[in-house]
């Protein structure tokens, strides 16, 4: 398989999947890519590229429920062709110590984390395998390797992730098709500007690279999963996180 022509990012209107939206469509990559709330952000983000010459188009879409993503799927492939990419990259964060979590919170991350990855990949791979080709980068995190107070959650989450991940690339590698991960640690988007900053100033301190990640440091990693470059590596997770889980 060459390069990817098409990439479907789910979650991409802001924070790391629009740097990898906006990483591919630089490129020459046509992408599509699904938000849930920020439509206003994702129509600008769609008309600015436009402007720079990229072919990106943008869809509502929220990854828990089964039928929408079945729908949004079949009406992407439609409209917008065949697709050999898929970032899997939505997800969100409800931390409490678990004698304090609430039932929804602990149902809203598994949905959107979990059954999101499930949901898009699940309504998608049966294209992968008619066309014997397409890549799956799943966007986990350092949270499923490690344990991280506050967080079982996301933790059970990004763990049942990694798990999906190897799985899949086990039954789909006769195919030509790969499946990996990227496991960022803390990475300069809202997820992480919403926590307290005395929080912030003491997970910096624990980052060996001194540094929090950027968008771009994912984004590069995620496009070499999708490109020609790593055609041999399937079920791998790729940790990013500057020397912090090391
Ligand atoms: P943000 O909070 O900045 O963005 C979250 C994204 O997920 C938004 O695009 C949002 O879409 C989308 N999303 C949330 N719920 C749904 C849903 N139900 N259906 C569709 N889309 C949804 O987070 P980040 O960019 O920081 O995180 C992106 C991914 O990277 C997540 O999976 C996160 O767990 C992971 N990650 C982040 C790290 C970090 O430090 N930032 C570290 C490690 C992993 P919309 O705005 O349209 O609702």
């Amino acid at each position: 398989m060459s390069d990817p022509q098409h990439v479907l990012v789910t979650g991409g209107a802001r924070g790391i999947g629009r740097g990898i939206v906006e990483d591919l469509a630089s490129r020459g990559i046509k992408v599509t890519f699904l938000y849930r709330g920020s439509q206003e952000l994702a129509e600008r983000l769609v008309a600015g590229l436009h402007e720079q010459g990229g072919d990106v188009s943008a869809y509502p879409c929220d990854v828990r429920r089964s039928d929408a993503v079945k729908e949004a799927i079949a009406t992407i492939l439609d409209r917008e062709g065949p697709v050999d990419g898929l970032v899997n990259n939505a997800g969100i964060t409800r931390d409490a110590l678990l004698f304090m979590m609430k039932d929804e919170n602990w149902a809203d991350v598994i949905e959107t984390n979990l059954y999101g990855v499930y949901h898009v990949t699940r309504h998608l791979i049966s294209h992968f395998l008619r066309r014997k080709q397409g890549r799956v980068v799943n966007i986990t995190s350092v949270a499923g390797l490690v344990g991280i107070m506050g967080q079982t959650n996301y933790c059970a989450s990004k763990a049942g992730i990694i798990g999906f991940t190897k799985s899949l690339a086990l039954e789909v590698a006769k195919q030509g098709i790969t499946v990996n991960a990227v496991a960022p640690g803390y990475i300069d988007t809202e997820m992480v500007a919403n926590l307290p900053e005395a929080k912030r100033e003491e997970l910096l301190k624990r980052v060996p690279m001194g540094r929090i990640g950027t968008v771009r440091d994912v984004a590069g990693v995620v496009r070499f999963l999708l490109g020609d470059e790593s055609r041999y590596m399937t079920g791998q997770v790729i940790t990013l996180d500057g020397g912090l889980t090391v």
